[in-house]
């Protein structure tokens, strides 16, 4: 139970990056609390709880490294975990952890203020809790803030409307109901086929077409899994060591210095094994090259037409306005093929916009549409959005959404300057969403959790990121970005579904293994691009620690 003492730590969120923060603090012997919003651990899994969620990380690398017991006993069902089987796992870490006594849950935090005199931050809950701490750390997740479109009359609909990113606990009946989907992206790729074979009829609305690859999901062989089981730790290093912390191997290369039917068996034989290697295992410029993107492209829009039935549905589906991959790439168990079904039908919002939610339905430029449930699949305020609703205040009161005005301004993603002894686990600025997460996640837990213990030991108590360290990271972050094909898209890596967001690539797109090692070399460095106060003696090499206080004109 949270008792109100003064803390070392408080952390915000229990799902992935929170579970693993406070356990790694306690055993470090820190004082720590967490608070959760929802009434339970598992984060994204806790909330998505939609028909079909489902994670498109392969279970055997979207779980925890830390706990080598668990990672034998756990058993690698099916290639790819739906989601009641990651908050079955999320809730055995925090059974076997203990770690439900170190939360309090159904508490949403809505003010975190930082106290100059005190060099403190005070934590408050919209359920009246509050909490003092030396030290806090962000485990909000980057798709916590779910998108909810302002459609003129949406509160006045007479049937229910649903948030995938928000679902209820218990399962909703589809059947016999006319229902309509909005979004295309991930969450309603997944969700379009499993409601359609239950509701009497679904009309998809689509605002942006998606390409999306085939899952090929299914049950794991055991002698598979027992091969994977006994070279864990070496697949569990690979992981830490790629790009996008997936142990695959990418390839080397480029779809344009092979001829059109290699080219074409290359993709042929990455559809039919289904997965992300679709990209990155096929061929290495799809990322950075646009000749060589249309040629995966155009793979998949051949596909949607041999899929698709009716021509002008077809026609509908096939994206044309961005290049593949700049998008988050969805993986799917037969989207394409749902659109032949006689019970669904597709609206092209870039046609026929939506002008009104009705109390029967929705109204587009084309008629109206009777419905008894809306389906909102419209994603959410990715990166910025969780941080941003936190209410935190740094030095001099500045907010921290008035401090990313005009983007986010971060260190590393894990710090912000003007904002001291804050911690963002997979904030922007870091490979976070661009990976497969638990690998980032661990990444960033422990790399707090060592420099707290390197604090503690060099007794220091306020550590900043210098206002030129973020600015030179925030420059590089974006210069990474420029050299690939994303800052071509309107995405939410872009912040360009969410109107009024600035348009900056939110995620670090380095890659991990690089991320990782310069993360580890500023710590290395005495945490070099950080204020430290009491500057630490002997005196480490590195910006920001000549002993100046934090705030004091070296780290604005
Ligand atoms: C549908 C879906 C599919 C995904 N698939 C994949 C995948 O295939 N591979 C992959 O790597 N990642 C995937 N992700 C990303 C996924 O979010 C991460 O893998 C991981 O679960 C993040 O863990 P986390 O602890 O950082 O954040 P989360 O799991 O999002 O947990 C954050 C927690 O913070 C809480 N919180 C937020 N704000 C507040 C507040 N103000 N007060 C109190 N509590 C708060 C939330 O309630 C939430 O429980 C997917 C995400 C979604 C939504």
């Amino acid at each position: 139970m949270f008792d109100a003492e003064p803390l070392d730590v408080v952390a915000i969120g229990a799902g992935f990056a929170g579970l693993y923060m406070v356990y790694r603090l306690r055993e470090q012997g820190f004082s720590v609390h967490g608070f959760e919003r929802g009434d339970g651990v598992g984060g994204t899994w806790y909330w998505n709880r939609y028909p079909g969620a489902r994670c498109d990380s392969e279970i055997m690398f979207y779980s925890f490294s830390f706990l080598p017991e668990l990672e034998q006993e756990w058993p690698l069902t099916e290639r790819y975990p739906g989601q009641p089987d990651i908050l079955r796992y999320l809730e055995e870490v925090a059974s076997r952890l203990d770690l439900r006594k170190d939360f309090t849950f159904g508490a949403e935090v809505t003010a975190i203020e930082f106290d100059e005199a005190a060099d403190r931050w005070t934590l408050r809950t919209a359920q009246g809790h509050l909490a003092t701490a030396r030290y806090v750390v962000t485990a909000v997740g980057c798709l916590s803030a779910a998108n909810q479109p302002g459609f003129p009359g949406a509160d006045a609909f007479q049937g229910l409307s649903l948030h995938t990113g928000n679902w209820p606990r218990e399962p909703v009946d589809f059947t016999g109901k006319r229902v309509a989907v909005i979004g295309t992206g991930a969450s309603g790729i997944q969700a379009i086929p499993v409601i359609a074979g239950q509701a009497a009829h679904l009309t998809v609305f689509q605002r942006t077409a998606q390409f999306t690859i085939p899952a090929e999901n299914g049950p794991l062989d055991e002698q598979f899994v027992a091969l994977w089981k006994r070279n864990y730790p070496e697949w569990r290093r690979r992981a830490r060591h790629s790009a996008a912390g997936f142990p695959y191997t990418p390839s080397i290369t480029s779809a344009l210095e092979v001829s059109e039917a290699e080219r074409r068996a290359a993709f042929e034989a990455a559809w039919g094994a289904g997965g992300f290697t679709f990209l990155s295992g096929t061929f290495r410029d799809l990322a950075l090259d646009e000749e060589a993107n249309k040629t995966a492209a155009d793979f998949v829009r051949a596909k949607i037409a041999e899929i698709v039935h009716d021509p002008d549905v077809a026609d509908m589906l096939k994206p044309r306005d961005f290049p593949i991959g700049t998008k988050r790439l969805p993986l799917d168990t037969n989207y394409y093929e749902t659109f032949n079904r006689q019970n669904v039908s597709l609206v092209d919002l870039r046609r026929t916009p939506v002008e009104e939610i009705t109390p029967a339905g929705i109204r587009t430029t084309a008629g109206h549409h009777d419905l008894d449930v809306i389906v909102y699949a419209t994603g959410f305020d990715a990166l910025t959005g969780p941080l941003e609703a936190l209410g935190i205040r740094g030095r001099g009161g500045q907010a921290l959404r008035d401090a990313w005005r005009e983007g986010p301004q971060t260190y590393l993603g894990v710090a912000v300057p003007g904002f001291p002894n804050l911690f963002t686990i997979t904030g922007p600025g870091s490979p976070s969403v661009l990976s497969n997460m638990p690998v980032s996640i661990e990444q960033h837990v422990e790399w707090i959790g060592d420099c707290l213990a390197w604090l503690r030991g060099h007794g220091g108590e306020v550590i900043e990121a210098t206002g030129q360290a973020a600015a030179g990271w925030t420059d590089h972050v974006q210069q990474v970005a420029s050299v690939t094909l994303h800052p071509k898209a309107a995405t939410w890596y872009m912040g360009a579904n969410i109107p009024g967001k600035p348009r900056v690539f939110l995620p670090y797109i380095g890659g991990v293994s690089n991320y990782r090692d310069h993360c580890a070399a500023v710590a290395a460095n005495g945490y070099g691009g950080f204020a430290v106060f009491p500057a630490p003696a002997p005196r480490p090499v590195g910006k920001g620690d000549d002993g100046t206080r934090p705030g004091d004109g070296r780290a604005a």
